[in-house]
């Protein structure tokens, strides 16, 4: 564990700390201004402050500023995906599996259990800290980076925040150190419409019985720790839908189907069945009937993930082409990335990756800062997968044959970047999301 990314940040996570109990408010003020890392009481308590005399001497900084533990994390986590990730990224996905390899190095390097506390065996940090390891990590594999978002944004937090203590102590050290996560809320019949959900679960003596099935289930294969919504209750239509932990191996849960996809091929997405499969009643998670409200909850948090996802992804496209056209390729004697033509567009698509990181950090921001911000999530997603389906797309034309063939990364860059706007709701999905907002701001 020497190695270990959380490790190696945990001195700068404790001064930090140190910092914010030394100096009081206005060393807080300095240390987490950018990113609330040392305390996020006393910063939101500053950042949220309603008298008009604390807050004007509130110093507003750049969004793009991290704090000394994220700058950490983010130069440690490239340099991990570069060194251990990248020479396996062609490979894992010609073979459509993640390598084993690569999971125990994220559980090695404290990949997956970011925001779990030490006490848990987690490194202990903050939820934007997670949003900066996932987009590095997604500049070099988008498939690593979102077993990485779903474990963390949605599994481990679904258990730290409505989890018994019982579970809690019984998951949070193995989610921390050796065991996947899967969060299973999508079926045959309801994707958009997730709480139009079949299947089922029934009370019993020892605890409950689930039947039904769930499909495109993300680190499926790897995971051995699944979160299950079903409907406990369908007589009160969403209202009864309850959210379950099921290990893999219990009798009747069964990996039906692997599926073949267009991109992110090294993630694996199954369809998994649930035949009359029992768990203990300590299994549930929170309580009867708040399911729903849990999964919309947690999926606003994890929206702000794969916008991460899809702004490394478009950055490592784009970093991608443009060492080859200022480098490498040649044409009418000079390099292809100085004609004004792809100057222009190289520019353009640099900007957008910063205006998406920009919408990205403000949704981790306001989230820590305990505002609302599920329109900022939303337009997070949104807009970051847009710009990773276009600035990869234009990388394969920068690079020309060179991009369309499966020797570098920029065709698998484009293939990925599709499914930003399909999985935790599609891009219409947030529209609606946003226009719905927006709509209960400007009506009278
Ligand atoms: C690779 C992959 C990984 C996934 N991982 C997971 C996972 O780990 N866990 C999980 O639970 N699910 C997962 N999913 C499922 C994913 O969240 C759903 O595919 C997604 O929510 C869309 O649902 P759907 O595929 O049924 O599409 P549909 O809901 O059928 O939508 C099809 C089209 O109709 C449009 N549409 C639907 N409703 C509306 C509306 N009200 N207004 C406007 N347009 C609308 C959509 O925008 C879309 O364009 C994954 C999917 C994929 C492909």
């Amino acid at each position: 564990m020497s190695s270990s990314i959380a490790r190696a940040l945990r001195p700068a996570l404790k001064r930090g700390q140190q910092a914010v109990s030394a100096s009081g408010l206005s060393a807080v003020s300095r240390t987490c201004r950018p990113a609330r890392t040392a305390s996020r009481l006393q910063c939101s308590a500053r950042a949220l402050s309603t008298t008009p005399a604390r807050r004007s001497d509130f110093v507003p900084t750049p969004l793009s500023h991290l704090s000394e533990t994220e700058a950490a994390m983010k130069e440690a986590v490239g340099k991990f995906a570069n060194d251990v990730i990248l020479p396996k990224t062609r490979d894992m996905d010609e073979a459509e599996a993640m390598d084993p390899a690569v999971v125990e190095q994220l559980f090695e390097q404290g990949l997956m259990g970011i925001e779990i506390p030490e006490e848990f065996g987690g490194a202990g940090m903050n939820f934007t800290s997670a949003i900066i390891g996932i987009e590095e990590l997604a500049r070099i594999d988008p498939s690593v980076s979102v077993m990485v978002d779903v474990h963390n944004t949605l599994v481990n937090t679904a258990v730290l925040k409505y989890g018994s203590e019982a579970l809690k102590k019984k998951w949070l050290p193995r989610l921390a150190t050796d065991t996947v996560g899967s969060f299973c809320l999508s079926e045959p019949v309801s994707g958009s419409d997730a709480f139009a959900m079949a299947t089922k679960a029934t009370e019993t003596e020892g605890g409950f019985k689930l039947n039904g099935g769930k499909m495109w289930i993300t680190n499926s294969m790897e995971a051995n720790f699944f979160i299950v919504f079903a409907n406990l209750d369908p007589s009160k239509g969403y209202k009864g839908i309850t959210a379950f932990v099921v290990e893999k191996g219990t009798k009747g849960f069964e990996i039906a189907k692997k599926e073949k996809k267009l991109g992110i091929r090294a993630s694996s997405t199954c369809v998994i069945t649930f035949d009359d499969v029992e768990i203990p009643k300590e299994n549930l998670l929170g309580e009867r009937g708040q399911g729903y409200k849990y999964a919309i909850s947690l999926l606003n948090e994890g929206r702000i993930g794969i916008a991460a996802q899809m702004t490394g992804l478009a950055l490592g496209a784009w970093e991608n082409a443009v060492k080859y056209c200022w480098n490498d390729r040649k044409q009418f004697g000079q390099y292809i990335g100085e004609f004004q033509g792809m100057q222009h567009q190289i520019a353009q698509s640099y900007v957008e990756i910063e205006a998406a990181r920009a919408l990205v950090f403000n949704a981790a921001r306001k989230k820590e800062a305990g505002e609302d911000f599920v329109r900022d999530a939303a337009m997070a997603k949104l807009y970051a997968s847009q710009v990773a389906g276009r600035v990869s797309g234009l990388a394969v034309e920068w690079m020309g044959g060179m991009g369309f063939v499966r020797e570098g990364l920029a065709e698998k860059f484009f293939r990925d970047s599709k499914i930003g706007a399909i999985y935790e709701g599609t891009s219409n999905i947030q529209l609606n999301t946003i226009a719905k907002s927006l709509q209960k701001d400007y009506t009278s």
